[in-house]
């Protein structure tokens, strides 16, 4: 069983439990998931300060592996500019997700001085990244071991008015990790609390606070081994599946013994939050196989444990489940 947030509510259902004709889609109980896809946890991997060693290291082994990677890119360094078109290629991969680790990282000693290092560390992203639509979403990465004299407040309303998501705080090998076993069962605990989990990353096998080659190499085989229990996500889409999610509603429109349709809803702006939520609904005894439509899209799903998953968007329009099989 997934962990779940109920969407139906009580009323609904005690209601439905009095009916003495038993109307199987009166108690068509939906759930959004906890995580996309049904997965038992979420897990992002993040790589900071544009060191070169990820280029080398870090994204041939994503690309390899089909894993994405959260890159927190300094854009208005030296370092960067010396290896601007490098990162412009690895841009172009599906697996290279660019966020927002302010323009210097010299740090800020007000909230006047933040504005500039995310608007042109956000100019750049946008330059890299071209096909989103606008207004879009980054990551935000806060730099370390620099002055950040802005209040949690003020920090806050920058990163909004720059659509930037905050990401979890900075946790990593070597600094918190010290082993390869170490750092593998992150993933683990990730799974075990049903929780969202992360490493954070430096340099990876040169550079600077160095996580060695191998110990990477080994997540990565851990990650993969635990692909269909782990949503392994960006982290714009973990911050826009959590924030639909925690402000979801579901109404059941219609229910009768071969069709459910239903609504859901949120309270993110569509516009920001366009990312499709996993439903799962139960369905009458008898279906075997259903199909699943909202707006123009329709899928086919197999009925499994008396019940379908699917996607679907927020304020996407009405939802209609058809028994087909
Ligand atoms: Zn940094």
């Amino acid at each position: 069983m997934h962990p779940t947030l109920r969407a139906l509510s009580l009323a609904t259902f005690a209601l439905a439990s009095l009916t003495s004709q038993r109307l199987h889609a009166a108690d068509a109980e939906t759930q959004i998931l906890k995580w996309k896809d049904g997965k038992k946890a979420a897990f992002m991997l993040a790589f900071d300060d544009s060191a070169p060693s990820q280029l080398k290291n870090v994204v041939p082994e994503l690309e390899k592996r089909k894993i994405v990677g959260n890159f927190y890119l300094v854009t208005g360094n030296k370092l960067y500019a010396a290896l601007k078109r490098r990162w412009e290629d690895a841009a172009k991969s599906p697996y290279v997700a660019v966020s927002n680790h302010t323009f210097t990282h010299k740090g800020v000693n007000n909230a006047a001085e933040l504005e500039p290092e995310l608007a042109l560390c956000n100019e750049v992203l946008n330059k890299l990244k071209p096909e989103g639509r606008q207004p879009r979403l980054f990551g935000f990465g806060r730099p370390g071991g620099v002055p950040w004299k802005v209040t949690p407040q003020e920090q806050a309303e920058a990163l909004a008015k720059h659509h930037l998501c905050d990401r979890p705080p900075f946790f990593g090998p070597p600094i918190h990790y010290k082993s390869a076993e170490a750092t593998v069962a992150a993933v683990d605990a990730a799974i075990a609390k049903g929780e969202m989990g992360h490493l954070d990353f430096h340099g990876v096998g040169e550079d600077w606070l160095v996580t060695p080659v191998e110990w990477f190499t080994a997540l990565l085989d851990k990650l993969e081994a635990v692909r269909d229990q782990v949503w392994i996500t960006d982290v714009v889409s973990w911050h826009q599946y959590v924030t639909e999610r925690t402000s979801a509603e579901i109404k059941n429109v219609k229910a009768a013994a071969d069709a459910i349709s239903l609504e859901l809803t949120c309270k993110a702006d569509p516009l920001l939050y366009d990312l499709p939520l996993t439903l799962s609904t139960e369905v009458p005894a008898d279906w075997k196989k259903t199909v699943v439509t909202q707006g123009s899209n329709s899928t086919t799903v197999t009925v499994s444990d008396g019940a379908v998953q699917y996607d679907a968007l927020p304020g996407g329009g009405m939802i209609t489940l058809k028994k087909t099989e």
